[in-house]
């Protein structure tokens, strides 16, 4: 479904990224896991389109999208949800979900996909006229996920859901990724610094070292190598 082959980008004259090469299938949830600073961010933010591709290339479902704007990735079915979730603060947590759904006119599914976000997350329902910025950053978490869903992604790319909250939150949002991937088909592309968690739902991982893929596998024999458990797990 998405291949980079060789992807190069980066800010200024540093290079933040440096010959990085994945790919993940329809279906999957493959996680990219790293040390602060490691550059994936900006693998997400290269594959959407806000950080230019500097070499190499970058296919969804065969065509090659490294050249094309923000704007026409989404349309072709990937999402993002930014580090930090940056919902909209004043806006509703209604609102901020038909921000979601912008580039859509179906009204008619707009509403089944927003009564599935509800279903999935039931506290935003009884939250739905409070403006977002009033929200825990757990529910916020959540409205960000939810957002990014009411734009139906083929391709959902999650940076670092887990940032900040709480141990049970992280279960909640992890069994959440978990089911949107099983029940809506969604791919889910998931960076996160919280390896155990990420490695315990994904299919494959990467693990990214100063701007390189320096190691991946199924997620399985991931947490079975030492290094791994060393580096990243605290074993
Ligand atoms: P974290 O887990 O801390 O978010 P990361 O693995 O996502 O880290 P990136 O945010 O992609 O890493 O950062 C990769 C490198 O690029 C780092 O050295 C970082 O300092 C640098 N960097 C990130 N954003 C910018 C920016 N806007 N301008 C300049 N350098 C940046």
């Amino acid at each position: 479904m998405l291949k980079l082959e060789n992807v190069q980008s980066g800010y200024g004259n540093k290079l933040a990224i440096k010959e990085v090469s994945l790919e993940i299938n329809e279906g999957e949830i493959i996680t990219l896991i790293g040390a602060n600073g490691a550059g994936k961010s900006t693998t997400l933010m290269t594959i959407c389109g806000v950080v230019a591709c500097r070499a190499g290339s970058v296919k969804f479902q065969e065509r090659e999208i490294h050249k094309m704007a923000p704007d026409e990735i989404v349309k072709l079915g990937i999402c993002q949800v930014p580090e930090g979730r940056h919902i909209f603060p004043q806006l509703t947590v209604k609102e901020n979900l038909d921000m979601g759904a912008f580039l859509r006119n179906d009204t008619e599914e707009i509403k089944k996909d927003r009564d599935y976000v509800y279903s999935l997350f039931p506290i935003l329902a009884e939250r739905r006229h409070q403006d977002g910025g009033n929200l825990s950053g757990g529910e916020q978490q959540m409205l960000a996920m939810s957002r990014a869903l009411m734009a139906r992604p083929k391709l959902l790319l999650l940076d670092e859901p887990s940032m900040g909250l709480a141990p049970l939150v992280i279960k909640q949002i992890f069994e959440i990724i978990k089911q949107i991937n099983k029940e809506s088909n969604t791919t889910i592309f998931l960076v996160e610094q919280n390896a155990n968690q990420a490695l315990h739902i994904a299919d494959r991982g990467y693990v990214m070292e100063t701007g390189r893929i320096t190691l991946s596998g199924p997620a399985q024999e991931l947490l079975a190598n030492t290094d791994i458990q060393k580096a990243y797990l605290g074993i």
